[in-house]
């Protein structure tokens, strides 16, 4: 398109410029024959005054002395040439004298017929005597225009004295043919282009009028085109300058052709390698989101016929470990051509992360195969892989959905297959397992808390109530608990049982632990000589900062460690008790004291309990819901009174909600009580409250009649 556009630019300026050159040369030659008819007018004219102003002519004309007449004015026509014809009219309108040079058009008197003689004497009136008075005019004569000029022949010396209406006229012309106009371009316009009196009249030419004004003719000329000469002479050179032009172009337009062409092929080769996965070949995560992604999947899924497999090998990392990374390597390859093996051809099947794997299918003859394919998936690693001389048992976890249903947006197509696969890597299933909507249920809701508690903080959701804990023997407030509150804006309120797993899951736990640690330390403050009971999570006890940040927000409250105590569970003691130990160690040395709490339901041995600096002992509340009707839970709490003394830890019973049950642990000697029966938790204000009603000895129950117990059968066998 440039070229063709610069070409017909060029072209239309140089011919624009030819063009505008010519009309100047037409304009400038049509001013030149004006001129010219000027002229040959006044030539025409010159003539006819030179030969009607002549005293001598008069009066032989006068005189009728014909011979010298004839030879004098016939003279003008036989020797000169210039005129084509010559008549003397007289005052009457007659023809007493005519001169011509052929007669082929007609004989003068047929020529100046009598209606010529009457516009002729029309346009001599008012003619003044006087010399060079002549007056042209032009008519037509057949095929051809006359010019002629009209003078009367008049007494030079007295002019002024004779009547105008005696004196006859001279009337001298000449046809305006082809010859004469030749010669007058010639003589005017310096050119070889010979006007011509054309019959037809022509725009831009100059008309030629009869006597009345009618228009007769037109001088007509073929006007110079100085234009196209100039053209002709610079065609060659831009027609070779646009050629040159339009080689440079199109060699340009290849070129950048080609190099755009290479620059495709090279952005789509990288592109294709940004969806390879470099050890296996097969698509990445990138190119399986991709995939995943695309129109065509998202109408397979709504369709019902897309399926997700995904696969997850277990016990990789200590493939890894044991053969380095480089065996590691060639385990995925192997692994990769031998799951290839058993999938449909059409299957997409994709390595999505270092051990785990994808597979998606659409159409619905993949779908009936789905289901076998995955159980495949899991029964190609029943063979072993030999890598370097060893031999490798690895097995996979495979959880597949499908679509089936329809209506299924592609994510959570893959968020349910990867759910599945949850299901099976955690419940280490042997074979794959399908997406069903019961996995949905608990799953999802953790997960939609987890995003709720992240905000939980900042939007004030969460609270701290306090639990008394309280002495057997006079039943005097000696501490509380602090447990956390989280009134939810999305879910109501939620039980910490509920949501104090999830935290630990997103690691919200830590910011929740320092929350209700520093609202625990305000609020204590009107409390003197109360201690508090902080639960803490493993994962928290986890955290290297734990310890220091515990010291830091204590000192920042003015509030002394040693009246707290850090209620543990067993779980992070029995999984790392080294880590722990050290933990322990630091937080005592600090000043703060230990609990174990739930103490009975997890793995709790006398080992443990010798192993770790424990202060206190809370005997969790299943056994005590079960105390005084199940004897086995009796002697179990006994045991784990006794325990406490030999091994002088303090015991706590929580979970208190019957007076039989707070009569039984006090004749069993457990030291410390909690419980709904004594006190249910509740807030700072509650506590600051209820002490201030207590009093002094701050006893719960003053008026419990401790002897007025009757057990409705013996329990405490152990003492009998
Ligand atoms: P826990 O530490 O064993 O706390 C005692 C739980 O028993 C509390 O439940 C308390 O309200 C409840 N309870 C007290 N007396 C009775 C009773 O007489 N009968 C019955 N049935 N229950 C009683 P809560 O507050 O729902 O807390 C549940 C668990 O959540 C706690 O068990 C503790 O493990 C955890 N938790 C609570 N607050 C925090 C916290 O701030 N941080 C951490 N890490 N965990 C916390
Ligand atoms: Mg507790
Ligand atoms: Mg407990």
């Amino acid at each position: 398109a440039g070229i063709l556009v610069t070409i017909l630019t060029v072209t239309v300026a140089v011919w624009w410029m030819a063009e505008k050159q010519n009309k100047q040369a037409q304009e400038n030659t049509g001013t030149m024959v004006t001129g010219g008819i000027v002229a040959m007018e006044d030539n025409v004219k010159a003539f006819a005054n030179d030969y009607a102003w002549w005293e001598a002519g008069y009066n032989a004309y006068m005189a009728g002395d014909e011979k010298w007449v004839d030879e004098n004015f016939g003279s003008g026509i036989r020797d000169t040439q210039i005129s084509d014809i010559l008549v003397i009219i007289d005052p009457k309108g007659e023809i007493p004298y005519a001169w011509s040079i052929d007669d082929h058009r007609g004989t003068p008197r047929e020529i100046f017929s009598p209606e010529i003689r009457a516009k002729i004497a029309k346009l001599a009136e008012g003619m003044p005597v006087v010399n060079e008075a002549a007056r042209p005019a032009y008519f037509r004569v057949g095929d051809d225009i006359m010019l002629i000029a009209v003078a009367r022949i008049a007494p030079v010396s007295r002019a002024s004295e004779v009547d105008p209406a005696t004196l006859p006229f001279l009337v001298q012309g000449i046809y305006l043919n082809h010859q004469r106009l030749f010669d007058l371009g010639r003589q005017f316009l310096e050119i070889d282009h010979a006007a011509n009196a054309s019959a037809a009249v022509e725009d831009g030419f100059p008309p030629i009028r009869d006597f009345d004004g009618n228009i007769i003719g037109a001088f007509v000329w073929t006007p110079p085109t100085p234009g196209f000469a100039v053209l002709r002479n610079v065609v060659a050179p831009i027609a070779g300058g646009l050629l040159v032009f339009c080689l440079i172009a199109m060699w340009t337009v290849l070129r950048a052709r080609r190099l755009a062409l290479s620059q495709a092929l090279s952005e789509r080769q990288a592109v294709e390698a940004a969806r390879t996965d470099s050890l296996t070949g097969l698509t990445n995560r990138f190119g399986f989101n991709e995939l995943s992604a695309s129109a065509s999947f998202e109408e397979a899924c709504a369709k019902g016929e897309a399926a997700i497999i995904y696969l997850d090998i277990n016990g990789f990392k200590s493939v890894n470990d044991s053969i380095g990374h480089q065996g590691g390597d060639e385990l995925v390859g192997m692994l990769a051509d031998r799951l290839s093996m058993i999938l449909p051809p059409d299957a997409r099947f994709a390595r999505v992360g270092g051990d785990e794997f994808a597979v998606a299918l659409t159409g619905r003859a993949a779908l009936g195969a789905v289901a076998g394919v995955a159980s495949a998936m899991v029964h190609a690693l029943d063979q072993s892989f030999t890598v370097g001389g060893f031999q490798f048992e690895v097995t996979a976890a495979v959880g597949y959905a499908i679509s089936d249903g329809g209506d299924v947006t592609p994510a959570e197509l893959l968020g349910r297959a990867d759910l599945a696969m949850y299901q099976a890597k955690n419940a280490a299933e042997r074979d794959a397992v399908p997406y069903h909507p019961g996995l949905e249920t608990g799953a999802l809701h953790r997960k939609r808390l987890g995003m709720a508690l992240r905000g939980a903080i900042e939007a004030n959701e969460l609270s701290v109530v306090y639990q008394p804990i309280v002495r057997a023997s006079d039943l005097a407030i000696v501490s509380v608990e602090a447990l956390v509150r989280w009134d939810s804006k999305e879910f109501g309120r939620v039980s910490p049982v509920d949501f104090i797993p999830v935290a630990e899951e997103t690691g919200a736990i830590h910011d929740i632990g320092k929350f209700v640690f520093q609202r625990a330390c305000q609020d204590m403050v009107d409390w003197p000589g109360l201690k508090m009971s902080i639960n803490v999570s493993p994962a928290q006890l986890r955290d290297p900062s734990f310890a220091n940040d515990l010291g830091a927000i204590a000192r920042r409250h003015d509030v002394v460690p040693n009246r707290f105590k850090l209620e543990l569970t067993e779980g992070l003691l029995v999984r790392n008790p080294t880590i722990a130990k050290r933990k322990l160690a630091r937080l005592k040395s600090m000043g703060f004291g230990i609990s174990l709490d739930d103490f009975g339901t997890g793995f709790s041995s006398i080992g443990y309990l010798r192993q770790f600096p424990f202060d206190w002992l809370k005997i969790d509340k299943s056994f005590i819901s079960e105390l005084g009707s199940n004897p086995t839970a009796n002697a179990l709490i006994q045991s784990m009174i006794a325990l406490g003394d030999a091994m002088d830890i303090a015991v706590v019973a929580e979970g208190i909600e019957t007076v039989e049950q707070l009569q039984l642990l006090r004749l069993l000697q457990c030291e410390f009580v909690q419980g709904y029966y004594l006190a249910k938790p509740m807030p700072a204000a509650g506590i600051t409250a209820l002490l201030a009603e207590l009093g002094e000895s701050r006893r719960i129950l003053p008026a419990l009649d401790l002897g007025g117990y009757e057990p409705s059968r013996p329990v405490l066998t152990i003492q009998s």
